[in-house]
């Protein structure tokens, strides 16, 4: 058998008319499988499964690389034509576990002959029937595909009402004082003297964190703030109306039932308890140091009675420069942006044990994409070929049309011995000094890739790489950020013009300003994660309203009035009623970061058991069992509460 080899992307230029034919070519396709399935007779349980797979293979193909497109491409018609494609791969999904014969196929394999991770296979996709309604009557699934094909169109309006609506807040370059000097230096004046500031990351970061022009800051938060609002609004009521009329259907209480029946945390209910025991494990260590912020405010602002969007990143960014002596303008000269690329790949590869070979002749959709094919080293001296095992794609610079936020991508879904675990990082950073932020965010992001790769070498699509629990799938990025929180570590690649390595008494200042506020952002992450979880329980006929209640309930910042935050939380879409999972995962990160030495983070044994017990069995095993395996016990609360504490 030949191994597999990396997909061939097309040019700009052949892309629409590549894009419309694979998507065509893949439909196709997958209904020649059914119609196989559904035809044969004295199939092996094995062989119905195999089948099944390979239409779950072609749509994820198809549909994989549409969502990545539809982000990316800088021709729109690309983008329209995979927008398209998407829709029509969701479209075949929800009539495929809606067809009764089909599911009879499955619902007749006998299941007891069969391999653990098969009969795994088998389990999952009667549960992906029956969750898509599959034993309800005609009516019912013929109103469920409605609703279906309604959300996947939802879902992409809402994006891109997020996605275009770039406001922008023109000012006179005097009052951007405090900004660095390479980011004025980026915004020359325009013919009215005027130096505009648009609401992408870019911009905005950095301007309501330093701009010391306090109605500058009130203005950009006005402007970020009101992103996809009012759009947005009747949408997202649409929206949480349809997920919770779908979850009735299918004989849930609610749309987050529906959801947590498929994630680690099991119940819809146990959300906001989750989320009231984070909140209340924060609410010390928030008070404290919201004290710290507001004393700094009021020797500015003596009048000040609480802090609000317009000067929460402001005076969190000021405290630590003032109190732990970390000025992030020093800290972002060790991190040159090529350095910290090279930096990632060794760190991670010298993890993982893994060689990242550039591909500098491969096809990308744009001249800013670096293309690694992903080499499994033998062992950790990194002698031999090593075997190829995926390929990834960074795509790390803003531009016009492209996806605003940070995310890994998948171009192809591994299969061990059929196809290669190929995916890309989309992320929006500067192309010169990184903020160590930025620094984190990218180790996060390449967390995914790499779980996606490692993971990709499994048996069946359906367990492919990250297809685990979604409230455990940030559990691996986020654990891989302390790797770029680690001094040893953040020597090796961070160094300034002069080629001096960041100091190590630096790193440990900035790992406590980083302490600094921690209860604070847990209870802004509550917030969110409430905002999500009621907007869908409760769905409140004023989505401003109920944001308004949830932050002064939860968020140490007040409520700024005139904005509608919601209209451009992006997560309503994709995460739905579960953003409790950031902190879910991050209770489940700080209990398999407990297993590292804190002084050796590249301890080989270590690093190998997490690499093969965690990463690479993808989803072929419950998430809590593969956190036991790695720990040799349960996970805990333990080492979060720690952390907390702290
Ligand atoms: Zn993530």
């Amino acid at each position: 058998m030949t191994p597999p080899v990396p997909l061939q992307l097309p040019t700009n230029d052949e892309a629409l008319g590549w894009v419309e034919a694979r998507t065509a070519d893949g439909l196709a396709r997958a209904r020649e499988v059914v119609a196989g399935l559904k035809s044969a007779e004295g199939l092996e349980p094995l062989d119905v499964l195999r089948r099944w797979d390979e239409v779950s293979l072609v749509l994820s193909n198809v549909g994989a690389l549409a969502s990545l497109l539809s982000n990316v491409h800088p021709v729109e018609a690309v983008r329209t034509a995979s927008e398209q494609a998407e829709i029509e791969v969701d479209k075949l999904l929800t009539e495929l576990k809606q067809d009764r014969a089909l599911y009879e196929v499955f619902a007749a394999a006998d299941g007891t002959g069969l391999d653990p991770v098969a009969g795994r296979l088998l389990d999952k996709t009667l549960e992906d029937f029956r969750r898509a309604g599959v034993d309800r009557d005609d009516a019912t699934r013929a109103r469920l595909a409605e609703i279906n094909e309604r959300l996947t169109a939802l879902d992409q309006e809402f994006s891109r009402n997020i996605r275009d609506d770039v406001r922008c807040v023109r000012v006179a370059p005097e009052r951007l004082a405090g900004l660095p000097q390479d980011w004025l230096d980026e915004h020359p004046v325009d013919e009215d003297g005027l130096v505009a500031v648009s609401t992408d990351y870019p911009d905005t970061v950095p301007a309501r964190m330093f701009v010391h022009d306090a109605e500058v800051r009130a203005d950009l938060a006005q402007a970020f703030l009101g992103q996809g609002w009012p759009q947005n609004d009747a949408l997202l009521k649409e929206m949480f109306d349809l997920r919770h009329e779908l979850a009735g259907l299918v004989g849930y209480d609610d749309w987050a039932s529906y959801d947590a029946a498929v994630k680690m945390i099991g119940s819809g209910p146990a959300i906001p308890e989750f989320i009231d025991r984070i909140a209340e494990a924060a609410e010390k260590p928030m008070r404290r140091d919201l004290e710290v912020l507001l004393a700094r405010l009021q020797r500015d602002v003596p009048e000040a009675e609480a802090l609000d969007a317009t000067n929460s990143s402001y005076y969190e960014e000021l405290v630590r420069k003032e109190q732990h002596d970390v000025d992030s303008q020093l800290v972002r000269t060790y991190f040159p942006f090529e350095s910290v690329r090279q930096g990632l790949l060794e760190v991670t590869g010298r993890l993982f044990g893994l060689r990242y070979d550039p591909v500098p002749d491969a096809t990308t959709w744009h001249e800013d994409v670096a293309v690694y094919d992903v080499h499994r080293l033998e062992d950790a001296d990194g002698a031999g070929e090593g075997e190829l095992i995926g390929r990834i794609y960074l795509d790390l610079f803003p531009r016009e049309g492209k996806y605003k936020h940070a995310a890994q991508f998948t171009i192809a879904g591994g299969v061990g011995g059929r196809q290669l675990p190929e995916g890309a990082l989309v992320c929006n950073f500067n192309r010169g000094l990184m903020e160590h932020d930025h620094v984190v965010t990218l180790f996060h992001e390449f967390g995914h890739l790499v779980h996606h790769v490692l993971g990709g070498q499994a048996p069946y699509t359906r367990f492919s790489g990250v297809a685990t629990e979604w409230d455990f799938v940030e559990a691996p990025s986020q654990m891989l950020e302390e790797w770029a929180w680690d001094a040893d570590i953040l020597q090796s690649f961070a160094r300034n013009a002069a080629g001096e390595p960041i100091p190590a008494d630096l790193v440990e200042r900035m790992r406590a300003a980083d302490d600094f506020g921690k209860g604070i952002q847990a209870r802004q992450q509550m917030f969110y994660a409430s905002m999500s979880y009621w907007f869908h329980t409760e769905r409140p006929a004023d989505l401003t309203a109920k944001t308004v209640e949830l932050q002064e309930r939860y968020s140490p910042f007040h409520y700024l009035d005139g904005t509608h935050m919601f209209a451009s939380f992006g997560h309503l879409g994709g995460y739905s009623s579960a953003y409790y999972t950031y902190m879910w995962s991050l209770v489940i990160a700080k209990d398999l970061f407990s297993a590292f030495d804190p002084d050796d983070l590249f301890d080989a044994q270590v690093a190998g058991r997490y690499r093969d017990r965690v990463l690479a069995p993808g989803g072929t095993k419950d998430a809590a069992d593969l956190v036991a395996d790695f720990l040799g016990r349960p996970y805990t609360f333990d080492a979060y509460a720690a952390w907390l504490a702290r």
